[in-house]
C-alpha cells in the first residue's frame, strides 16, 4: 500500500539513520546508526536509511554509494531501498501550500538580519509573493513541551527560542525543518538521532502541529567528540570507518554506547544479533568517551 505521501505504508515501530552525503560516514555516525538501529529492532521494528540530500551544492553523489555500502559492511541493512530526500520534493511542496495561512513572504538579506538572535519580524506583514524571498513561518508564544526518552520533559516558547524561521529558501530549496519535519512524522514512529540536533526538535514539532502531523517519539544521544569537545564531523576531518574492521568498529561503537560488549571473537552478524538482544538505552553515559583515533587500532 502506498500513503498519498509516496513510502510505502509502514505498521509497527519504524526508524531511520539519516546521514546527510557530505562524506564518508566516521565512528561518531557509526554509533548514531547502531543506536537507532537496536532501538528500532528491539521492538520488532523495521529500519531505513534515509538520505538528507536536498542541498545539491552539499550533496556527494559518491557519499550515498559510499555509506551505503560501509553500512552494508557493518551489518546494517535497511528494511527497503534507499530513500532519498531529493525524491520527495512534491511532498514538501505540498506541505508548503497546506502551511501557507502560517507564513509569510521574507526578502531580508544576511546583512540586514546580522546582530538578531531572534527574526526582528521585518517581513511579517508581506502576504504576496515577490522575486527571490523566503518562506517564514510564523511562531507564537503558547509553552508546549516534548518528551526525549533520555532527557526527559523540555518545555519550549517558541517566540521565545526560536523566532519566525524559514521553511523554504530563497533559492527555491527545502529547508531541513520542513523537509525532515514531513518524513519524520509521516514516515517513522521513532527518531534516534544524535543530540547536537536537540535544539532542532522544538522548531520541527511546531511545523508537524502545523500540519495536523503526529510526531515520533524522540531520543537524542550525545555525539562523538575529539578530547577537546570538537564534534567528529567532515569539517573536523574525522577518519572514515576503516570498512576492513567492521568488527572491531561495531565492538568499539557499543564501548562508546556503555553497552559493555563481550571479548569474544564475533563475526558482523553476531556483532549485530548481540547488540540488538542487549541493547540498553540507560546504559548510553551522559556523555560519551572522547574519541582517540589511535585508540581504533
Ligand atoms: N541529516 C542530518 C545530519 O546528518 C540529520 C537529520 C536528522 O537525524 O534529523 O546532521
Amino acid at each position: 500500500m502506498r500513503s498519498d505521501s509516496g513510502t510505502d505504508q509502514v505498521f509497527g515501530p519504524t526508524g531511520r539513520f539519516a546521514p546527510s552525503p557530505t562524506g564518508p560516514l566516521h565512528m561518531g555516525s557509526l554509533i548514531t546508526a547502531l543506536a537507532s538501529y537496536c532501538d528500532i529492532k528491539q521492538r520488532g521494528g523495521r529500519w531505513f536509511l534515509r538520505i538528507d540530500d536536498i542541498d545539491p551544492v552539499r550533496t556527494d553523489r559518491r557519499a550515498i554509494a559510499d555509506i551505503t555500502r560501509t553500512l552494508h559492511v557493518h551489518g546494517l541493512t535497511p528494511d527497503a531501498d534507499l530513500r532519498q530526500q531529493s525524491y520527495f520534493v512534491p511532498r514538501y511542496e505540498r506541505a508548503l501550500q497546506q502551511l501557507t495561512e502560517h507564513c509569510f513572504y521574507c526578502r531580508c538579506s544576511r546583512s540586514e538580519l546580522q546582530g538578531n538572535k531572534l527574526y526582528p519580524g521585518y517581513c511579517r506583514a508581506i502576504k504576496e509573493k515577490t522575486s527571490n524571498h523566503a518562506v517564514r513561518i510564523r511562531v507564537d508564544q503558547q509553552r508546549r513541551s516534548f518528551i526525549d526518552a533520555l532527557k526527559g520533559d523540555h518545555g519550549y516558547v517558541p517566540a521565545d527560542d526560536f523566532g519566525d524561521f524559514v521553511i523554504w529558501r530563497k533559492d527555491d530549496l527545502v529547508t531541513y525543518h520542513l523537509a525532515t519535519a514531513c518524513d519524520d512524522a509521516m514516515d517513522y514512529s521513532h527518531v534516534l538521532r544524535g543530540d547536537d540536533l536537540f535544539e532542532m526538535t522544538a522548531p520541527q514539532l511546531f511545523i508537524m502541529e502545523k500540519l495536523g502531523l503526529t510526531p515520533p517519539e524522540y531520543v537524542h544521544i550525545p555525539v562523538l567528540t575529539y578530547p577537546d569537545g570538537t564534534k567528529l564531523s567532515k569539517q573536523s576531518r574525522a577518519p572514515a570507518l576503516d570498512a576492513a574492521t567492521p568488527e572491531a568498529n561495531i565492538r568499539r561503537a557499543l564501548e562508546f554506547l556503555g553497552q559493555d560488549p563481550p571479548t569474544n571473537i564475533l563475526s558482523v552478524r553476531e556483532w549485530i544479533h548481540w547488540s540488538v538482544k542487549h541493547w540498553r538505552l540507560e546504559a548510553v553515559p551522559p556523555q560519551l568517551k572522547p574519541y582517540i583515533a589511535s585508540d581504533l587500532a
